[in-house]
């Protein structure tokens, strides 16, 4: 293996010619949501036994032609990720640690039998989409641009093996701040009957078939009028929420978080948990059984539990209900202060001393 740079991809660019106008783009801006609102443009690059990866093109935004036997729609060989672009007040577009997005999509691919992307071209996805839908990465504090790339095996053919053919795409959604109104603890459901993922599967790769397994239990959460779900491994710990990994903080100021084989190991804990340990505070990374948890909020032991991921950030967890119990959380001060830290970071208001931002357009 060579470490030599990979040279960049020509990207084939198609402007749209139905963009939507400024005007109309700053109303829309205005109260984004999540995930109904794309760009003007989409990235697409694709990858064959022959060719490997080529035909990089910037497109219009629009619909996919697809064939009915497409591998992805019978046997779900798709990965993806999620992160975003923060405008700066100096009118700068950054992203936060893209190549940790860029590793784990290979790593990701790996696990579903698919080719990987190199994280060089990776990263100029990101950049050749800025470069045309720039405009669209919001002013208003709390807002972001969320960048979505996934791929997925297009080759029309039913029979069980790893396609011959795929494709990568990136797209863009405008985000509006998560939490409107400030950030508000979550109750959390103990699903016990149903798990996400298992060992030996694919729980540690972003993939949807996860979060297809995720999706009934989540229904049973809000049956139980919680807002989300946490799942227990295959060996009975807690693992994580299906979309967010989980912290506990205890009374001596140690974080704990679960480490279990089917835990999707996410950027935004990691840096949490980095920045905790710069101030001081002891990191665990190990099993923690759903006794310790509850037992440890019973004694007084653990003070804060929250979850952590790129669309929420910080959520702290207010309450864990489960078959025949419900038991308040403790609320603390450290989950809101790192959530702080690591935005400051993001928008540029902190100074970035770990390198962690990537200026996507110059
Ligand atoms: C993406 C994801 C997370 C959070 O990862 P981040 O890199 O922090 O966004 C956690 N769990 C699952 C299952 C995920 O797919």
């Amino acid at each position: 293996m060579t470490d030599a740079p990979l040279p960049p991809l020509d990207f084939a660019v198609t402007k749209n010619l139905a963009a939507v106008s400024p005007a109309q783009r700053a109303e829309m801006l205005e109260d984004p949501g999540f995930g109904t609102i794309f760009t003007d443009h989409m990235v697409d690059i694709c990858w064959s036994e022959k060719g490997g990866w080529h035909r990089p093109r910037v497109q219009p935004y629009g619909p996919i032609s697809l064939s009915p036997a497409a591998a992805v729609l019978h046997y779900a060989q798709e990965v993806f990720e999620g992160l975003k672009a923060y405008r700066h007040a100096d009118g700068g577009i950054y992203t936060f640690r893209p190549e940790e997005n860029g590793k784990r999509l290979q790593r990701s691919a790996r696990r579903l039998a698919m080719p990987e992307l190199p994280v060089e071209h990776f990263l100029q996805s990101l950049e050749e989409l800025i470069a045309v839908d720039g405009a669209w990465v919001p002013e208003k504090e709390g807002q972001t641009l969320y960048l979505r790339p996934f791929m997925f095996a297009k080759e029309a053919f039913l029979g069980v093996r790893p396609a011959h053919k795929y494709a990568y795409y990136l797209i863009a959604s405008p985000a509006g701040s998560y939490f409107t109104g400030g950030v508000k603890p979550v109750s959390i459901w103990l699903s016990e009957n149903y798990a996400r993922a298992a060992k030996g599967g694919t729980g540690a790769a972003k993939t949807g078939g996860n979060y297809a397994s995720s999706l009934l239990p989540q229904s049973e959460a809000y049956e139980k009028g919680c807002d989300q779900v946490v799942f227990l491994d295959s060996d009975g710990n807690v693992e994580e929420l299906g979309g967010m990994n989980i912290v506990f903080v205890k009374k001596d100021g140690t974080l704990v978080t679960p480490a279990s084989e089917s835990i999707l190991d996410g950027i935004t804990r990691n840096s949490l948990l980095e920045l905790a340990a710069d101030r001081g505070h002891r990191v665990e990374r190990r099993g923690v059984s759903l006794a310790e948890w509850r037992e440890g909020v019973a004694s007084g032991d653990i003070v804060e539990v929250f979850a952590c991921g790129t669309a929420a950030v910080v959520t702290p967890i207010g309450t864990l209900k489960g078959e025949g119990f419900e038991d308040a959380q403790p609320l603390g001060e450290l989950a809101l202060s790192l959530r702080e830290e690591l935005t400051d970071i993001q928008y540029g208001r902190r100074e970035d001393t770990k390198g962690w931002l990537r200026r996507l357009d110059a």
